[in-house]
C-alpha cells in the first residue's frame, strides 16, 4: 500500500524564512513510474556529466545504480533533487509533477528524500533526539521547540529506533555511534519524513561486513512502501538487494536488467570491469 503523502507546502514561514510557491496534489503513479528522467544532460564547462539520461523507476521498487568513477551516478541524484538543474530534458514525479519547476527544497517537501555519502547527524544529540527533529523538522521552529510528541510521534519513533537497530543506543550522543550505525540513523532521520523517495549515495562505503549486511536487510524492507536508489560500489552488496541495476557510463545508461544478464553484458564488462 502507497501511502498518500501530504504535499502541501505553505506559501511561507517555514523554518528557513524562505517563501516558496504552493504545490499540492497527490503524486500520479496511475501508469507505473513514479520517476521519469527523460533525455536528460548536465554539462560542466563543456563536459557532459549527464549526456541524455533516460530511464523509468516504477514505485516501490528497489533499484541499483552502478557504473565506474565519473560515470554521472552523484550527478544524476543532483539532478532529481535539484540540486543541479538540467541543461535539458525532463524529469517528472509521477505523471503530473515536473521536478524541473520546482526548488530544491520543494522537491525535497514533495517527498524526494537523498543521503549523501558521508553521514550528518547532530552529533550532540541523543539518537532519540536526532530521530524526533527529523520528524518535526517540517513543523516550524515554534513546534519544534515546544511542543510535547504526542503517543503517536513517540512510538513512530520507537518503532523507527527497532527498524534501524538502535533501540540499544536509544539514549546515546549519536556523535558516539560507529559509522556504520551514523549512516542507519541518518536513513531513520529520512524515514521519518516518509518519502516516496530514497536515494542513497554509497551507503555502505566504510561498513563493516556485518553492518553491510544489515543495511542490505533494511533497504530490502524499505521496498513496496518507498521507491528506493541506491547507487553502489560494492558489488557483493548489490547483488544482495539488486533487482534491477542500471548501469551508468560517461552520463547515459549503458544497460539495464537483473543483476545476471547485467554482470554478463559484453559491454559492461568491458567498461565496469575495466577490461
Ligand atoms: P560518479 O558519481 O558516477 O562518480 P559524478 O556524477 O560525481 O560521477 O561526476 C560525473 C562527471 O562530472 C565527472 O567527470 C566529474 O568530474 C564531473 N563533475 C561532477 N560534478 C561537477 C562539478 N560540480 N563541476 C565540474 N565537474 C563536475
Ligand atoms: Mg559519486
Amino acid at each position: 500500500m502507497m501511502h498518500a503523502p501530504d504535499l502541501s507546502i505553505t506559501p511561507s514561514g517555514d523554518a528557513t524564512g524562505m517563501a516558496h510557491a504552493a504545490v499540492s496534489g497527490a503524486i500520479d503513479i496511475s501508469h507505473g513510474p513514479i520517476l521519469y528522467v527523460e533525455g536528460v544532460s548536465v554539462s560542466f564547462d563543456g563536459f557532459k556529466a549527464l549526456n541524455d539520461l533516460s530511464f523509468t523507476l516504477d514505485a516501490g521498487e528497489l533499484r541499483c545504480v552502478i557504473g565506474p568513477n565519473g560515470a554521472g551516478k552523484t550527478t544524476m541524484m543532483d539532478v532529481i533533487t535539484g540540486k543541479t538543474r538540467a541543461d535539458s530534458g525532463r524529469l517528472f514525479l509521477g505523471q503530473t509533477i515536473d521536478l524541473t519547476q520546482l526548488t530544491e527544497y520543494e522537491i525535497a517537501r514533495i517527498g524526494i528524500g537523498r543521503k549523501f555519502q558521508k553521514p550528518t547527524v547532530f552529533e550532540n544529540h541523543t539518537v532519540t533526539e536526532n530521530l524526533e527533529l527529523a520528524m518535526k523538522a517540517d513543523k516550524g521552529v515554534w513546534a519544534t521547540l515546544f511542543n510535547r510528541l504526542s503517543a503517536a510521534q513517540h512510538e513512530q519513533v520507537q518503532a523507527m529506533l527497532a527498524r534501524i537497530g538502535l533501540r540499544e543506543r536509544a539514549d546515546s550522543l549519536a556523535g558516539l555511534l560507529s559509522h556504520g550505525q551514523k549512516q542507519w540513523l541518518e536513513i531513520g532521520m529520512l524515514l521519518m519524513q516518509d518519502p516516496q523517495i530514497l536515494l542513497l549515495d554509497e551507503p555502505v562505503a566504510g561498513m563493516t561486513d556485518e553492518e553491510t549486511e544489515r543495511t542490505a536487510e533494511l533497504l530490502q524492507s524499505l521496498a513496496g512502501r518507498h521507491t528506493v536508489v541506491v547507487v553502489e560500489h560494492d558489488m557483493g552488496f548489490v547483488s544482495s538487494i539488486a533487482r534491477t541495476v542500471t548501469v551508468l557510463h560517461e552520463g547515459r545508461v549503458l544497460a539495464e536488467g537483473p543483476m545476471d544478464k547485467v554482470q554478463n553484458d559484453e559491454r559492461v564488462i568491458e567498461v565496469y570491469l575495466g577490461r
